[in-house]
């Protein structure tokens, strides 16, 4: 007796213990008072060419509801790529499934595919048809995830809710778009800079839904002619004007040459936002009876970035026009799903390099390299020495 009462008053010593510890711990990390509720909605929204260190150096100029409301949630700033080929097709692909190129397969934007010998594209599909009316397919291949061997979160997110859930995904670019959406995405649009409208492919659909021959027919890009790019006045270390598109005597706008100079400019995020807004409506993302999942993948930051660097003027405007885009979005994205109902996850596929320049005039390195010359140096390094080849394929 005397016994059983020793070990049940070091049981209770040993619960009260273990109660101090858990009261002691949460006050050292506090539990969050309740499971947060299932989001109607997730958007993911990755910047083409968007180092990390851009939300810090261009913090002052944001305004309140841009970037400064992603900054409020939770933020992880020792993310990695950790394989070499830091490019739009590998980093989606990566975002998209979890898993680097050796599982997910996607190596490059391009690679050398042996039994096709020659060089394909990460997306390309000669089975499929680009869509871009909704009338029916035209004539040239379209794009497809074939060579994607994961699953994505919007395939997860599928198959987890009976196919439920729907899954969009939205881009300038065609890899970007239909490697964030995966093999079972409901849409995937990309946009068609020679016609300056949103296409998909047939994998995904055999004509466009209405409303997207719509948005197209009122001419995105047409609202932008006539007018240049400017920097805006609170953009550090520009002003004036950056480009300005000259067309010629009686050149209709949009043609093919202004569709291409829009291209490099911040105005098409705009656009790509307001395309993304449309399919939210259009769509019913965040409406159904599970969590709906939309990839926004703006691809306008890296063509200005390749264009004129990370530390350009371009980009320092083009960084605080993204801000200002996004805070219009998610303003209007409070007005249909709400932003109570949404969650918002923001990251980029690759960050980018100084330019050669930049890197010569910092004393940063040697700056310009030639894949050329380091071609040239190869085969003259190979020629000069065909003869220790030839001893070692002979040896036995
Ligand atoms: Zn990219």
């Amino acid at each position: 007796m005397r016994r059983r009462s020793f070990l049940v008053a070091i049981l209770l010593l040993i619960v009260a213990g273990l109660i101090i510890s858990l009261r002691w711990q949460r006050s050292r990390f506090p539990l969050p008072a309740a499971v947060p509720h299932r989001p109607q909605l997730v958007i993911v929204i990755i910047i083409d060419q968007f180092p990390n260190d851009y939300l810090d150096r261009f913090r002052p100029y944001f305004v309140a509801r841009g970037f400064n409301m992603l900054l409020s949630g939770a933020r992880f700033t020792t993310c990695r790529y950790n394989y070499a080929i830091n490019s739009t097709g590998p980093g989606h692909a990566t975002l998209a499934t979890g898993a680097y190129a050796d599982m997910h397969g996607i190596v490059g934007n391009d690679w050398f595919d042996r039994s096709l010998a020659r060089m394909v594209n990460c997306v390309e599909d000669a089975n499929t048809k680009i869509v871009a009316t909704d009338k029916g397919p035209a004539d040239s291949p379209g794009a497809s995830p074939h060579y994607l061997m994961n699953t994505t979160l919007g395939d997860e997110l599928r198959m987890a809710s009976g196919f439920q859930a729907r899954v969009v995904a939205v881009s300038l670019k065609d890899r970007a778009a239909v490697l964030s959406g995966g093999h079972t995405a409901n849409a995937v649009y990309w946009y068609q800079t020679a016609s300056g409208s949103f296409v998909s492919s047939t994998y995904y659909m055999s004509a466009l839904p209405s409303w997207v021959a719509k948005f197209n027919a009122h001419s995105p890009a047409g609202g932008y002619c006539g007018k240049g790019w400017q920097a805006l006045p609170e953009t550090p270390g520009a002003q004036g004007t950056f480009s300005q598109f000259a067309p010629g005597r009686g050149e209709p706008c949009p043609d093919p040459r202004f569709l291409e100079w829009l291209n490099s400019t911040p105005y098409m995020n705009e656009i790509e936002l307001d395309f993304a807004l449309a399919a939210i409506r259009n769509e019913h993302l965040g409406q159904g009876p599970a969590t709906d999942l939309l990839t926004i993948s703006l691809s306008a930051n890296d063509y200005v970035g390749h264009a004129f660097g990370p530390y350009s003027p371009q980009v320092s405007d083009t960084t605080l026009r993204t801000d200002r885009a996004l805070a219009d979005f998610f303003t209007k994205l409070d007005q249909t799903v709400g932003l109570g109902n949404v969650w918002i996850a923001l990251s980029a596929d690759h960050g980018v390099a100084p330019t050669p320049q930049f890197i010569r005039e910092h004393h940063l390195g040697l700056g310009l390299f030639t894949g050329t010359g380091l071609k040239d140096s190869i085969e003259a390094a190979l020629v000069s020495r065909p003869k220790r080849f030839e001893e070692k394929t002979d040896s036995p």
